[in-house]
């Protein structure tokens, strides 16, 4: 059983702390996504699990192994990079097969593995071709093969859709939870894009500075982020995000109001909040309802109508700019006054710290 476990999982570079104390299980045939924003350290963590970056502190045990000082040939695991340097030279099979070859693996076992890797990945016609005389989806489907024959028990995918062009990347993807399916192995992918995040994870892990964010199903972040950072990451377009204050302190909720909201209650956690604090409330632009006379009253900035829902910019009094999404088409026009209401159950209200008070459910 192939799960991880990584515990304080830390990586300097001289001074610098890029991983700061990482704490994750991942259980066996799991499909865990790291995504966080450029820079943030998720290829760096790869890494270290891969065994390409040597561990500063902390413990990385794979399949009930302290793996720290491990050769990576020896951790059972396969990276698949976003550069997938194929040799040009060779064909598809040979490319595939190149490890095996390299680890004196016979012909025929070879052979066998090669051709039920192109089986899995459909490539079974693109054998004999050299990688100049294929498309990029499939160059990443041979690099991919190169992994699938090694029969790793964890998977590590290091932005492997990137360089493709944005409809490749959508049916990739759908191979690629296919795959997870098929094999039932263990995989670990990066990304900085959160709908690929959405759409393979079991679990997600938000990442930002070196630092975990959240860990969780990809709807637990959506609905219940557990602060400013998740809250604007995950969900597409962003949620938005009014400054308010608290106007009023009951049991297990608020009353806030601001410049941009006229006084709305909501439930929350009130421990260490006093009347005058400054807060932030999130509501999803989906959730944002047209209604005359609502809390939210602004002009409409820009309207882009796809026909099936309308996408309304709304510049707000304090200046800060929102965004609306409403069913169907609405002939709004720019300059044009505009109230919305929202359902107070699907806003999360985030402290002065950032961390969210309460969620969405
Ligand atoms: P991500 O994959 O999330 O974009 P990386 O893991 O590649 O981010 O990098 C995380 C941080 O570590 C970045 O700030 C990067 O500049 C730094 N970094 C990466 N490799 C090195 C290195 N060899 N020496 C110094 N800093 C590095
Ligand atoms: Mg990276």
């Amino acid at each position: 059983m192939a799960g991880l476990d990584l515990k304080s999982l830390q990586k300097s570079y001289g001074a610098v702390e890029v991983i700061k104390g990482v704490d994750l299980k991942v259980e066996h045939g799991e499909f865990v996504v790291f995504v966080g924003p450029s820079g943030c350290g998720k290829s760096t963590l790869l890494r270290m699990i891969a065994g390409l970056e040597d561990i500063s502190g902390g413990e990385l045990w794979i399949a009930g192994k302290l793996c720290n000082a491990v050769e990576p040939r020896d951790r059972g695991i396969a990276m698949v990079f976003q550069n997938y340097a194929l040799y040009p030279h060779m064909t598809v099979y040979d490319n595939v097969g190149f490890g095996l070859k390299l680890a004196k693996t016979p012909h025929d076992i070879r052979d066998a593995k090669i051709r039920e890797a192109a089986r899995i990945l459909q490539m079974e016609h693109l054998l004999e071709r050299k990688p100049s005389q294929l498309s990029g989806g499939q160059r990443q489907r041979v690099a991919i093969g190169r992994a699938i024959v090694r029969k790793p028990e964890v998977f590590l995918f290091d932005e492997p859709l990137s360089n493709l062009d944005a409809a490749l990347r959508v049916d990739m993807r759908m191979e690629l939870s296919k795959l997870h399916q098929d094999l039932g192995a263990t995989m670990i992918y990066v990304t900085h894009d959160q709908v690929e995040a959405m759409t393979l994870a079991d679990k997600i892990v938000v990442l930002n500075a070196g630092v975990v964010q959240q860990v969780g199903a990809p709807m637990e972040l959506y609905q219940r982020p557990a602060n400013l950072f998740v809250a604007g990451f995950i969900g597409s377009p962003k949620m938005n995000f009014i400054a308010v204050n608290i106007e009023a302190m009951g049991e297990g909720q608020l009353t806030v109001s601001g410049r941009d909201l006229a006084a709305r209650t909501v439930s929350s956690t009130t421990a260490g909040l006093k009347i005058g604090d400054a807060m932030t409330l999130g509501i999803r632009p989906h959730a944002m309802l047209s209604q005359d006379a609502g809390p939210v009253t602004g002009r409409v900035a820009l309207v882009e109508r796809l026909g099936n829902e309308t996408n309304v910019n709304v510049e707000l009094p304090s200046g800060a700019a929102m965004l609306a999404v409403l069913d169907g088409d609405r002939p709004l026009k720019p300059g044009q006054a505009i109230s919305f209401g929202f359902d107070p159950a699907a806003t999360v209200l985030f402290d002065a710290a950032g961390q969210a008070r309460q969620g969405a459910v």
